[in-house]
């Protein structure tokens, strides 16, 4: 008999939830903005009313995507600025105590990787890095997704690249996230030309500033997968994010790049672009609830 669970993605700015069967995908899917400024526990409530409408006595249970970093117990520890009063909660509990229900809560990109394996590149040993208004990751593997002992394993986008560079979100200084993210090329390209871009511009332009843009964003890229390949042994590095709809011409040069810094045995890695269908995220938090994450 199929399975069905409630699937939900939490994004900065709307949030999905939708009625999902295990073989037939998304069978009922409703969106509604995230409004974040207005705390967590406002959120709770109208996902709940959402979830409410959608519930019948075949859901097995709810499978949470969201952002911030959250541990094993489903507490958010910690999340960016404009998520006000969403740290701390437990959101595994506050949805489980409403609707008498298991519930699974994971990281947004860790949702997207699930998603990934089921739906899209199936490899057991996968990395993905999401290079979006910031940096994810998530760690896929023997076909599991890894989280380490507190839940946020594959925070690759805090990886620092440059000792004491660039100031980044999380508190820290060169992170990955301020070299790699949409958000850092557009910054990068203003402070050389004193010229405000749009990324998908940069990487169309032939111009002197945009061609030193790219070609540094692809240098701190190809080390970046070349650090991933060498210290994981993955089937593919899957690049995923609002970035990677620029990356179809310099997929080559990535490969060539980053095979300056991979050791003899992970030459062979895959450096892909994620194919994926925008609904990846609550399919992979669903997916949590039909297998054991
Ligand atoms: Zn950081």
């Amino acid at each position: 008999m199929q399975k069905y669970a409630i699937g939900v993605d939490i994004g900065g700015t709307g949030m999905q939830i939708a009625y999902i069967g295990e073989n037939d995908g998304i069978i009922k899917k409703v969106q509604i903005p995230t409004e974040a400024k207005n705390g967590g526990a406002d959120i709770i409530e109208r996902l709940s009313i959402e979830i409410e409408n959608l519930l019948d006595e075949n859901i097995m249970g709810i499978g949470v995507g969201t952002a911030g970093q959250i541990d094993n117990e489903g507490v958010i520890r910690s999340c960016t600025a404009n998520f006000k009063d969403w740290k701390g909660i437990n959101l595994k509990t506050e949805l489980e105590t409403r609707f008498n229900l298991p519930a699974q809560i994971v990281n947004d990109v860790q949702a997207m990787s699930l998603g990934e394996m089921i739906y899209g590149y199936s490899y057991p040993n996968m990395i993905s890095l999401a290079l979006g208004t910031g940096v994810g990751g998530a760690i896929i593997n023997n076909g599991k997704l890894y989280r380490g002992t507190n839940g946020s394993a594959g925070e690759m986008g805090h990886a620092v690249l440059v000792p004491f560079g660039k100031e980044c979100p999380c508190g820290s200084q060169g992170c990955l996230e301020t070299y790699l993210s949409g958000t850092a090329i557009e910054k990068r390209y203003l402070e050389l030309s004193g010229e405000e871009k749009k990324g998908q511009i940069i990487f169309k332009q032939d111009d002197e500033y945009s061609k030193q843009v790219v070609d540094e964003f692809l240098d701190y890229l190809a080390i970046a997968v070349a650090n991933i390949a060498n210290t994981f042994a993955p089937d593919a590095v899957v690049l995923s994010g609002g970035v990677v709809g620029s990356l179809e011409p310099f997929m080559d040069d990535i490969r060539t790049r980053s095979l300056q810094f991979t050791l003899e045995a992970n030459k062979e890695v895959k450096i892909l672009r994620s194919n994926l269908l925008s609904d990846a995220m609550i399919l992979g938090a669903a997916s949590t609830i039909f297998t054991e994450v």
